[in-house]
């Protein structure tokens, strides 16, 4: 409590980041008003701006404010190649990372049934039908090493193996319970073009 509403209630609202506690966000309200007001309007500019406008691209969906992403977007890029991720933060790791200039599938989740999450949360029934368009060769599955991602890539490969899809898994170096993201390039370089034939 600081005895202003308004600066609750921005304390309040910053908050909902992860990892950000009451005196985090508190410290974070007073800075940008001691300091940073200007740093501060942009912050709530861009904030409204991606929160009215981003939405998910209906290729591959993960985030885009246009229809189609610009990776869908890029004919250059190898159409018959189709990597299998769990977020956008992901495609941004392996962008970043590798040299992959294939296609991605973005999840948006891993199969967890305990919190509801099946394969039609994951989009599942949208990359059945993109499988069936015949365009794709490879299926590479880049999902997390946890528990749910194996078991996320074991429901994805079966998926593809039934309609006689090759199917890759990226390659150890990933640590165990690993999240792809915080993995770092050279690793993650090496995972992609050591990636392995799944059986
Ligand atoms: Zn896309």
């Amino acid at each position: 409590m600081t005895g202003s509403e308004l600066i609750d209630e921005l304390v309040t609202a910053l908050r909902c980041l992860p990892g950000v506690g009451p005196k985090s966000a508190q410290r974070m309200a007073f800075h940008l008003l001691e300091r940073d007001r200007e740093g501060g309007r942009r912050l709530a500019a861009a904030l409204e701006g991606a929160m009215e406008k981003v939405g998910h691209c209906r290729v591959c969906r993960t985030f885009s404010e246009a229809g189609v992403c610009a990776i869908c977007a890029n004919n250059k890029r190898d159409q018959r190649l189709l990597c299998v991720v769990e977020t956008p933060a992901d495609v941004a790791a392996i962008e970043h990372g590798t040299d992959f200039r294939g296609l991605y599938f973005v999840l948006m989740g891993r199969l967890s049934p305990l919190d509801g999450i099946g394969p039609e949360e994951l989009g599942l029934d949208q990359l059945a039908r993109r499988l069936e368009s015949g365009d794709v060769a490879e299926i590479i599955l880049a999902t997390d090493s946890t528990v749910e991602g194996e078991a996320t890539a074991h429901y994805v490969n079966e998926m593809v193996r039934e309609r006689g899809i090759r199917v890759t898994r990226i390659a150890q170096g990933i640590p165990l319970g690993g999240a792809l993201e915080y993995v770092d390039s050279t690793t993650l370089a090496h995972a992609f073009t050591g990636r392995h034939e799944v059986r």
